[in-house]
């Protein structure tokens, strides 16, 4: 029997609708064994979450989403096992969510240049105190009637190159994987097949990424044989998962289905074990 691994999920502590114990609940239900809660720059889940999930005998592993930019690109790391007690991790995480608020004020303010009325209370209602991204603005403007489907906010207002577009502060590639390194976690770099040609995706390999996230919703059948291929040539990890959120994306259909097998998740132990008995010097 497999023993499904989903790595990748989004709770309310970001731009997910469920809180930590009922996204554990529903993912316990659709026959996952081993998670991995990676919020936008947030840990604010651990290490509640690990201790929930095992009550039901689910492994939780601890995890988050970056975003960093190259060039004019953004681009998607996602951390695992990484220490969410480290205090230098935690403040940069809060930074970060500081200036995903700020630009949240600058994307309300363009919205009402363009005529539209919504406050900067109505976003924040919905991200409580989680990391603020653009989907809490989508679902303010849908719910308020200002906009008629989500995924309308994205393509005219709020999606790269529109009218009420703003950029937020990331860090380059190779920062982001240090950081999550200086916690002791690894790096991969999340749904390449969005949007990233592989010369740009063999730079990032460069860049200190130990990994890459093979299976996802975004990515087809071929897509995913093709990932496959650079993670065995390049000596790489591999992750995958479902990324749902949750809510307005209609994404429900993707809990259960997006997954790999648990032995990946022994893989990263095991990477994690040697790097750790390589420093301590017992070689
Ligand atoms: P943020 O982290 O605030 O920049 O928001 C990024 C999130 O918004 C992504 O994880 C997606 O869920 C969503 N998103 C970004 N661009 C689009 C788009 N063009 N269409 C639909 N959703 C998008
Ligand atoms: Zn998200
Ligand atoms: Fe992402
Ligand atoms: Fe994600």
């Amino acid at each position: 029997m497999d023993v499904k691994a989903d790595l990748h999920m989004h709770t309310n502590r970001s731009d997910g609708i469920y809180s930590p114990d009922e996204l554990i609940q529903k993912v316990h239900h659709k026959g996952i064994t081993t998670l991995s809660i990676t919020d936008h720059d947030s840990l604010d889940v651990f290490p509640h979450a690990i201790e929930f999930g095992s009550t039901l005998g689910v492994e939780v592993i601890p995890g988050v989403e970056l975003s960093a930019t190259v060039g004019e690109k953004e681009i998607h790391i996602l951390g695992y096992f990484v220490d969410f007690t480290n205090e230098h991790v935690l403040e940069y995480l809060k930074f970060f969510r500081d200036e995903r608020k700020k630009r949240a004020v600058r994307i309300v303010e363009k919205l009402n240049r363009l005529q539209i009325p919504l406050t900067f209370e109505s976003v924040l209602r919905r991200a409580g105190s989680g990391a603020i991204g653009r989907p809490h603005i989508a679902m303010a403007l849908v719910e308020e009637g200002f906009v008629n489907d989500y995924q309308t906010v994205f393509d005219q207002y709020i999606g790269f190159g529109c009218p009420a577009y703003e950029k937020k502060f990331n860090l380059p590639p190779a920062e982001a994987c240090a950081l999550i390194a200086s916690a002791g976690g690894l790096s991969f770099l999340a749904h390449p097949g969005r949007s990233m040609d592989d010369e740009l995706l063999k730079m990032l390999i460069k860049s200190g990424l130990d990994g890459i996230e093979v299976v996802h919703p975004s990515h087809n059948e071929s897509l995913v044989a093709h990932y496959r291929g650079i993670v065995t040539q390049y000596f790489l990890l591999e992750s995958g998962g479902s990324d749902f959120h949750g809510g307005k994306r209609n994404d429900d259909g993707v809990l259960g289905s997006f997954y790999v097998d648990v032995s990946r998740v022994d893989a990263m132990k095991r990477r994690l074990f040697d790097q750790h008995s390589s420093h301590s010097g017992n070689v």
